[in-house]
Order: C-alpha cells, then structure tokens, then sequence
C-alpha cells in the first residue's frame, strides 16, 4: 500500500499547477446548478490536455461529461461535483471535489497502464448537487450500467469515514384564501397566511415525536402583501429527511395531513407540489470506507472514524443504492468550521485545503486500484452491498 501510494503521488505531484489553477478558476467562477458551464469547460481542457478522450453533454445533462480509460472488468468510477451555492459561492467546496476526482483518475489510470492492469475506471462529472439531484437524473439515463463501485471525496473540516446521508423530499404548498380589508371587512376574508402558520405549528408539535434520524424545516416563501390585506395567498417550503427511507414514507403521509388540517381549519384550499427531485439515503460501503481511512492515515490525513449517522442529504445517496458507493471526507480546515458558509468558502480556496485535496485524491485512487487487483476486497464490498442494500 505504501508503495502503491509513493507512485500515485508522483502522478498527482506531475498535474499540481493545472490542478491548482483549476480549483482556483472554478472557486473564482461559482456557477450554480445546470449552469456550471465554465467549471465543465475547465474540467474538459484540462483532461483532454492530459491526453484523454471526454465525452460531454452526456445522459441529457449540458453540464456533465464522461471519461473512460480501459476495457473488460472490473469498472471502477470515480464522480466529480463542481455546483457553487448561492451567495456564499464554494461554500461546500466543491471546487475541490472535482480537483481531487480528477486528479485521482489521472494517477489511477497511469497505474493501471503502467501495471498491465484489466478493467475500467470510469470519471463522470456529475453537475447540481445542491439543488436539482444531477446524479439521480443521470442515473435514470443509465450513468451507472455496467458499473461495478462508485467513489467521491467531499471537502469537510476534518478528514473522515462516510457514515451516510439522510434521503429528502421536497415539497412547497401553497394555501389559497380570499382578500379583504383587514381592519374594515376582515370577516369576508379567509386567511391563507393563518394556513400557513397552523402547518408550522402542526410540524412543531409532531417533532417531539419524530425520532432522532428524521428532520422536517421549512421556511414562509409567501406571506402576504401588506398588513391591510388579509392575504389571499400564502406559500412555504418544507424538506422532510431521514435516514431511514421507511421513516421518508411515514413523514410524508403526516405531512400531507397537516396540509391538509390547516386548510381545513381556515377554510382556504392548497396546492401541494413536489420542489425538486427526491434522494435516497446514502448506504455507505464499509470495506470501501475502512480502505479509505487506512490509504488517508498513509497519506497523512490524519482521518477520524466517526460513528454519528450523518444528517444531511446528497444526490449520491441514489448512486449508492446502484451500486456499491462511498463519499468519505477530507479535511480542509485546522478548526472546526460550519459547511455551507464563508468560512468553508475560505477554506476551499486556502492553501491547506489544496495540499489536503491531492492527498485525498491519492488515498482514492488507492481505494480504486485495490478494488481493480484485488478479488477478494471486491468480494466484500458486494457482501456489505448486499447485506446492506434494501433492495
Ligand atoms: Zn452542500
Ligand atoms: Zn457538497
């Protein structure tokens, strides 16, 4: 392994200044979901510079692209993510999680050449994973056929294990009431935005009830007018999570209910449409993981193993319910620093987090060009994906 890990460095080492411009290109242009057209743009040049052959638009998405290197089996793929958040840009860093996907594809099939090693492995950049589930609109074109594991790294604060996602569905609802004067005729009106604040108070109530791997949140999208109007229409979003996809089901029909409830207590009527495409939870693969601790503690990473199911929701929960798959985590931070913020943004861009990204992407390819040589790993990477899968 160590060996194995000296010559996937040397390959990284060889790409550092492409790789250093094209996460600080990306991380200087955020674009967010579908519009990622530079950061594709950039991701293309720089593989096609490197002497491979890119497919894109692929699977209906103008923003995607697919590289393979190799041919029979197995077939090993790497994803990349490359969508920015709305004002807080890189804020989830994946500027660097298509650097560190790109480079490990670089150096695992400069392996494998030089190895004689069978197989293929397979780099696909996957666009929207902060809103609008890229992934599982390409899955449903068949990114994954034939395909026999799945592997990415996300930036986080500290280096660690995948311990899953929690699925989501999205809904927004809107309530229809009727206007009036609200101080001369407030007793013609019917109040949508009063609908509005039952169902956030029916949701509150139901959370002493919920168990701990499930969340609902929702925010007020519409609530009114003016003051003086009794508002005619009043809408909100809402996220159900779970890691658990039975629990999905069960908050659904209560949240249907509620909708339902709080129209009938003010008498307006409701639209309820899905926001979005729903995502399964993520199914973490244990021996992918554990060989992804040991090649990040070889590379320096000094990764955690933590044991706390993970509560937020990705695209890739879908990918690894196809097939087996792990998202494990990289550090980019000496201190603890919330996701989704300035904060994170700043580290995407720093200097630490870039040094952290060529050591994740050498302990991923070392995940990968294991899964290629050795049968008995990729034995037990589809027991644990059986076992697991509740499929
Ligand atoms: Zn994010
Ligand atoms: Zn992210």
């Amino acid at each position: 392994m160590q060996e194995l890990c000296k010559e996937l460095k040397q390959s990284v080492e060889g790409k550092r200044n492409e790789l250093r411009q094209l996460a600080d290109y990306i991380w200087e242009n955020p674009e967010t979901a579908f519009k990622e057209v530079k950061a594709c743009a950039a991701q293309v040049a720089l593989l096609k510079k490197a002497g491979f052959e890119v497919a894109t638009p692929v699977y209906e998405q103008p923003t995607a692209y697919r590289v393979e290197v190799g041919e029979g089996n197995p077939v090993f793929c790497i994803a990349a993510e490359y969508d920015a958040l709305p004002e807080v840009g890189h804020g989830c860093g994946h500027n660097l999680i298509c650097t560190a996907s790109i480079a490990a594809f670089i150096a695992a099939t400069a392996y494998m050449k030089a190895h004689g090693i069978p197989g293929k492995l397979v780099l696909l950049g996957t666009p929207a994973e902060e809103s609008g589930s890229g992934k599982v609109r390409m899955l449903a074109k068949g990114c994954l056929d034939g395909v026999d594991a799945v592997m990415m790294l996300h930036p986080g604060w500290r280096t660690s294990n995948d311990t899953g996602s929690t699925a989501i569905r999205r809904f927004d609802v809107e309530f229809h009431g009727k206007a009036a004067h609200a101080a001369g005729m407030p007793e013609d009106g019917i109040n949508a935005l009063d609908a509005v604040h039952l169902l956030f108070d029916g949701v509150n109530c139901y959370r002493q009830q919920m168990p701990e791997f499930t969340r609902i949140h929702g925010i007020v999208t519409n609530g009114g007018a003016a003051p003086n109007i009794i508002p005619e229409k009043a809408s909100a979003r809402f996220f159900l999570r779970s890691n658990d996809e039975a629990w999905e089901d069960k908050l659904e029909e209560r949240f249907k209910k509620m909708v339902e409830g709080a129209a009938l207590m003010t008498g307006a009527t409701y639209t309820l449409t899905p926001f979005s495409i729903s995502c399964q939870s993520r199914m973490p693969n244990g021996p992918m993981n554990a060989a992804f601790v040991s090649a990040a503690e070889l590379v320096g990473l000094n990764p955690v193993v933590e044991t706390k199911a993970g509560r937020g929701s990705s695209d890739f929960g879908n990918f690894s319910h196809a097939c087996p798959g792990v998202h494990c985590y990289f550090g980019i931070s000496e201190k603890k620093i919330p996701g989704h913020s300035i904060e994170m943004a700043e580290a995407a861009h720093s200097d630490y987090g870039f040094e952290n990204t060529l050591r994740g992407a050498v302990a991923m390819a070392a995940v990968a060009i294991r899964f290629m040589q050795d049968g008995d790993f990729r034995a037990k990477v589809v027991a644990d994906f059986k076992e697991n899968s509740p499929c």
